[in-house]
């Protein structure tokens, strides 16, 4: 594909494919609408994530969803340099969030330097739509106007 403008070859990317299932499509769904799913057992009530047909607490097939604060606390994080795929921009940081909830959710993180980090660091979870409309979540610290007892 060539830039309209000035010719030039444009290297069109995206993520990889996602993989959606009968099983995950609703989580899908909820970050199409800028909601973070968290499903929920209907008999004994245990939170899970990633998105599963039976609960592993009870083995309840059961379940409803909350929707997250989105808010949480880097549990952990790795910054990646190689391989480089054009739809992300490096070094990437990917980061594991222990959410508000108790579900942990893993996802790249922008908005500061990687050498920024540290865990245990507020952070939310923002939406990022990518080259061909695919819609994932993206971690970022929590700005401190936003801090829950600040007013902007
Ligand atoms: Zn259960």
């Amino acid at each position: 594909m060539n830039d309209p403008t000035t010719g030039a070859q444009v290297r069109r990317s995206s993520v990889p494919p996602l993989i959606v299932t009968q099983d995950n499509a609703f989580w899908f769904e909820g970050v199409r609408q800028g909601k973070l799913l968290i499903q929920r057992c209907g008999d004994c009530g245990a939170l899970r994530q990633p998105p599963g047909p039976v609960c592993p607490d009870c083995r309840s097939f059961h379940w409803d969803t909350i929707e997250s604060s989105r808010r949480g606390t880097l549990h952990s994080y790795t910054v990646v340099h190689r391989p480089q795929d054009s739809a992300f921009t490096y070094p990437l940081a990917v980061g594991l969030l222990d959410l508000d909830e108790g579900t942990r959710i893993v996802a790249d993180i922008g908005g500061t330097d990687p050498a920024e980090l540290t865990i245990g660091m507020a952070m939310e979870v923002v939406f990022t739509e990518h080259a061909h409309g695919e819609v994932l979540p993206r971690l970022r610290p929590v700005s401190p106007t936003f801090q829950e007892g600040r007013t902007p």
